[in-house]
């Protein structure tokens, strides 16, 4: 049931709006909401018909689009027109489902090779996005139907390596749907979200995620620091499933009962087949043999043969564990939990292979046929605002970055930037030994750092001295959901490290973030030509400095007239240096560079052959 709430200024009912969160799975599709009442997410199970609707479409001659249950019966009878796995072709052109294309029971079809891929359906041509939106429609009537008010919004989830173009296409099938998707969610996300990971602003975990599904394995590892949820690497197989570990079941069978020849002739034998297979493997979930009727042939599995066929596919998925987590460049201790998703997790030989890769027992807890769709409920409550104290969304108002040579801002998170969100850059030094890092962080629109708003400086001490150019320094800018910002840096040689936090908004009102807007925009062509000014004057002074720091070093290779040479190169160049042209100080700097290239080259000669002839350079 949906809340209902009294408008105070028109004195009429509301009806608070329904975000719905949506697993658009390969094989099955889910939708949860958040319940009113109790507040937890519940997958919907609109008239008892079970929470899961496969992902199937059957066109049936003349009529509308069948989805789910019903339209799973006509994957035998009628093939040509009932689509499944959808997903697969999400956003992708023929070329790159390659021979994948074969395997589908309808046609796939592309004039252009290079272009989005189409179904053919009798005499129509539909794009994947459509037969996606006919799932999502589903799901959409399921719910309006259960909870008995319209539902407009919705999030939906999608693997954490789908690229944009895959996302595009989700987000466009919703709206097909009728639906506004506020947000697409990485489906490690959803269900770290549906364990209750995330959902404190100040908890910082290290989490892996394996999923495996119908027809598709994913391992994601993911790291959660302030309602951010960064995916460290993901690794898997789209082509390997629950519907694998039924197929060592038939293989199995058909060697040792030579059912060979009967399952060639016979598409409805193949049929039944399968379905035992799967049966075998569901009881074997929780008993140790199975045994079934097939015509007159007994088919008996006992759970340790059943274990012996299916290992190596396991093995195939603790393989992508290993490569995942090296991937991360972590190690098991690292992670602070394992979560369970996917109906195949349900295997116990697969629980107890991903328990001990992992060195912890995995978490299986909630149903991990739902837990997406769950998750993404928990999503959707939180844009609709119904957490504000758990994620507040917003955009941060302006521009924060940081001060670079000669005074320039570098922005790190441009403005309109959704928050929370992490951003960063590398650095390094630009003087020989240079043991300290003075960073400075703005906030504002103009290219010059005096121009905008200092936030805080910091100075990262501690640096090992090392030659100009050589530490480096990572500076990440991490915006919480409260657009707090805290700005670390690290030298990542060292592991020299240094934060500090700042509120950026505090004291701005909306009147001066829209006047340093104003002003971003009426200085601009000023900043640009000062921006210029500053980049020349920045070039010369480190070519002063090298220039400088060769001569000192290297003296004795030059001739005394190479120096004097030098000298008046060098004096021109300060000369330059103290008009604010341009054009006048990059000239001088390429008249230097251009006097010091020929000894600057016969010197890095001599210390090669010095290196060649096994003495130290410098
Ligand atoms: P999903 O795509 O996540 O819905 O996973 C569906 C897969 O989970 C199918 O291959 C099912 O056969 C499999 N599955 C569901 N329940 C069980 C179970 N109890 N034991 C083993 N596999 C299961």
């Amino acid at each position: 049931m949906a809340k209902v709430a009294i408008n105070l200024s028109t004195g009429s009912l509301q009806q608070e709006e329904i975000i719905v969160g949506i697993d658009l799975g390969t094989t099955n599709s889910l939708v949860a909401y958040i319940h009113p009442d109790t507040r937890h997410p519940l997958a919907i199970n609109d008239q008892g018909r079970g929470t899961i609707v496969p992902s199937i479409v059957h066109f049936p001659a003349g009529q509308d689009p069948i989805v789910g249950t019903e339209a799973r019966e006509y994957l035998l009878t009628d093939p040509q027109n009932t689509i499944y796995s959808v997903k697969r072709l999400l956003g992708k052109s023929y070329q790159d489902l390659g021979t994948h294309a074969a395997d589908l029971g309808y046609k796939v079809i592309d004039d252009n090779s290079e272009g989005l891929v189409k179904i053919r359906v009798g005499e129509k041509f539909y794009s994947p996005i459509e037969l996606s939106a006919e799932i999502l429609k589903e799901l959409r009537a399921r719910a309006e139907h259960a909870l008995k008010t319209p539902v407009n919004k919705a999030v939906i989830t999608v693997p954490a390596y789908f690229n944009d173009s895959q996302r595009q296409a989700t987000r466009d099938a919703g709206r097909l749907a009728g639906l506004e998707v506020l947000r697409i969610v990485n489906e490690p996300t959803a269900a770290a979200l549906a364990y209750g990971i995330g959902l404190s602003p100040d908890e910082e975990k290290t989490v892996a995620v394996y999923d495996l599904g119908g027809g598709t394995f994913d391992i994601s590892i993911l790291r959660i620091q302030q309602g951010i949820f960064e995916v460290l690497s993901t690794n898997g197989d789209t082509y390997l499933g629950g519907d694998d570990l039924d197929r060592a079941i038939i293989n199995h069978w058909a060697g040792e009962y030579q059912l060979a020849t009967v399952l060639f002739q016979n598409a409805e034998a193949q049929q039944q087949l399968r379905l035992l297979a799967e049966q075998a493997k569901r009881h074997l979930s929780t008993n140790d043999s199975f045994e079934a009727a097939f015509g007159d042939t007994r088919l008996p599995l006992t759970k340790a043969k059943f274990n012996e066929l299916v290992q190596p596919l396991v093995d195939r998925t603790i393989a992508s564990c290993r490569q995942a987590l090296a991937d991360a460049k972590l190690t098991q201790k690292d992670l602070d939990a394992v979560l369970l998703v996917g109906g195949s997790t349900r295997v116990p030989l697969v629980y107890d292979s991903v328990s001990a890769f992992f060195q912890q027992p995995a978490n299986n807890t909630l149903n991990p046929d739902e837990v997406v769709a769950l998750g993404a409920a928990i999503q959707a409550d939180i844009l609709a605002g119904n957490r504000r104290d758990v994620l507040l969304l917003d955009v941060t108002p302006l521009t924060l970055g940081i001060e670079t040579l000669g005074g320039l801002m570098d922005p790190i998170i441009p403005r309109n930037s959704k928050i929370p969100t992490k951003a960063g850059r590398q650095y390094t030094t630009s003087v020989d030994g240079q043991v300290n890092l003075k960073i400075s962080v703005y906030q504002g629109e103009r290219d010059l750092v005096k121009e905008n708003r200092k936030l805080a400086e910091f100075d990262l001490r501690g640096i090992p001295a090392m030659p100009a150019g050589l530490p480096k320094v990572d500076v990440n800018f991490i915006l919480n959901a409260d657009g707090i910002l805290k700005v670390e840096a690290i030298e990542l040689r060292s592991n020299t490290r240094q934060e500090v936090e700042i509120k950026p908004q505090y004291g701005l009102t909306d009147e001066q973030v829209e006047q340093m807007l104003m002003d971003s925009l009426t200085h601009a062509r000023e900043d640009v030509s000062a921006r210029m000014v500053i980049e020349a004057r920045t070039v010369a002074e480190q070519m002063l400095y090298q220039v400088e720091r060769f001569v000192a070093k290297n003296g004795q290779h030059l001739t005394p007239e190479e120096i004097t040479q030098t000298t008046a190169g060098v004096d021109k160049l300060k000369q330059a240096l103290t008009t604010q042209d341009k054009d006048t100080i990059l000239k001088a700097v390429d008249e230097l560079e251009e006097l010091t290239r020929p000894f600057a080259e016969r010197v890095m000669n001599i210390s090669i052959s010095q290196a060649m002839a096994g003495k130290k350079i410098l």
